[in-house]
């Protein structure tokens, strides 16, 4: 397994989650399966899903518990959409392409809130939008920009001015934005345990505790060595985003890891409950360093923000968001922080995921950069569909390229970090 256990059972959606932990035992002895998934967060619990359905037998090995990566500890904030806005996908990827690749990730909420509903998933869903908060003028016009393109695609967009969104936030922090009425906010680790029982109830197998140590390419497909079993299956799929480890040579070096932090307040109290985000909308702000918060189904304010390359910084950074929490709400800042927890986000360098096939039969979708509730669910989708139907994803695949200066990623990261507080003090956006 890769990285360490950073704090999950901490997290305040361990202790509020609807949805009974799945009951996924570990892989004892040898089993066999059309598909094997690796990894059960919402990219793996997605394709399983989609597969069983499909009629394939699908086998699940997720190292730890199912929905303990990030998919079981993120804010829970359903943002459609990628890095790149249409434009920005027809110009990389052609028109053709980039206009359809646009559409599917438009559409990947849509894909979780009829999942959800479809299912009967216990996750609090409420799609009451999301906001993308300016925090200077420069990044209000490039935000605004991006507001108008999906407001010209068909979403139901709304430009906020500062007292727009200041009545919308409860803060005056914010110069402007724009509020996109197809995102919304679910209890994350339930939406995972949900998306589990589903898959189950498809006819997909769950293993939990059976981390895949070895992958070994066999006639006719693929052996996966867990520690009391091994699972042979013709197609593999790797969903293993952040917590990536050495399974596929070279993976974990396309991406950087950042640790990503959120806190939640006691539940608020009127008046102050009515004033903080009355309408129920999630929030990120440009910065690149972004905050991001949102109401809990509890009640609570929680809020979230990365920006550290390994765990001794997490201290600091919990600092950092306590000193946000009391320039954007001094009052909420004065009641106690009841949970604090943390986890990895996998960024690639140009923004965008990836989906990779390394060799026949293995399929690897991954790279969210810390926007992966929607996109993961998609991503599953999409590798469900070219396993069982042959068909290519919106998003072209690319050969694994590992970051040339991965070895010296920290102090990159480091000096990354400088460099984006500096860009933020100036005003640009993320
Ligand atoms: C604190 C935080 C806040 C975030 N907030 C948001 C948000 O508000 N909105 C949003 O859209 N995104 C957010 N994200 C990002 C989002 O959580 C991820 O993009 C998404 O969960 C990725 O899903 P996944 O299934 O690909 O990976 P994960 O959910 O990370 O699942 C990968 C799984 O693979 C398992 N694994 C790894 N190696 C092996 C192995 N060898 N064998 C077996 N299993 C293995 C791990 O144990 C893990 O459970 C946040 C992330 C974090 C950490």
């Amino acid at each position: 397994m890769g990285r360490s256990a950073d704090s999950h059972r901490d997290s305040l959606w361990s202790a509020t989650a609807e949805e009974p932990a799945a009951e996924a035992r570990s892989l004892v002895g040898e089993a066999t399966a059309e598909v094997a998934v690796i990894g059960g967060g919402y990219t793996g619990l997605s394709a399983a899903l989609n597969l069983a359905e499909a009629g394939a037998r699908v086998t699940l090995v997720e190292g730890r518990e199912i929905g303990w990566g990030g998919s079981g500890r993120n804010g829970g904030q359903v943002i459609p959409g990628v890095k790149l806005d249409p434009s920005e996908l027809r110009a990389r990827f052609g028109e053709e392409r980039g206009a359809a690749l646009a559409s599917s990730v438009g559409a990947s909420a849509d894909a979780v809130f009829a999942r959800i509903a479809r299912h009967a998933i216990r996750c609090a869903p409420v799609r009451h939008g999301w906001i993308q908060a300016a925090h200077a003028a420069p990044a209000l016009a490039r935000v605004q920009r991006r507001g108008a393109e999906w407001q010209q695609a068909g979403a139901p967009v709304e430009m906020l001015d500062a007292r727009a969104i200041a009545a919308r936030t409860g803060t005056e922090e914010y110069v402007g934005g724009w509020r996109d009425g197809r995102a919304g906010t679910v209890h994350p680790l339930s939406y995972a345990r949900g998306l589990a029982r589903a898959a189950r109830a498809a006819g997909a197998t769950l293993h939990a505790d059976s981390p895949a140590q070895r992958l070994v390419r066999e006639q006719g497909g693929w052996r996966i060595e867990t520690p009391r079993g091994a699972l042979r299956a013709r197609s593999v799929v790797v969903a293993t985003n952040a917590y990536t480890d050495g399974l596929v040579p070279g993976l974990a070096k396309t991406l950087l890891t950042l640790q990503s932090i959120q806190i939640a307040t006691a539940p608020l109290r009127e008046p102050l409950a009515a004033r903080i985000l009355p309408g129920g909308e999630c929030v990120s702000e440009t910065r690149r360093l972004a905050f991001y918060f949102r109401r809990s189904p509890d009640g609570r304010l929680i809020l979230g923000g990365r920006g550290a390359a390994g765990e001794e910084e997490r201290a600091a950074l919990f600092r950092a968001l306590r000193g946000a929490l009391a320039r954007l709400y001094p009052e909420a800042a004065r009641l106690p922080i009841e949970y604090r927890w943390s986890g990895q986000v996998a960024l690639t360098l140009d923004g965008m995921p990836r989906v990779h096939e390394p060799a026949p039969g293995l399929f690897v979708g991954l790279g969210y950069n810390g926007r992966g509730v929607a996109m993961a669910t998609l991503m599953g989708e999409w590798l469900a569909a070219r396993i069982h139907a042959g068909r290519e994803a919106p998003l072209p695949r690319t050969d694994i390229a590992p970051i040339a200066w991965h070895a010296a990623r920290k102090p990159a990261i480091a000096l990354g970090i400088a460099w984006a507080w500096a860009r933020d003090r100036m005003g640009f956006a993320g």
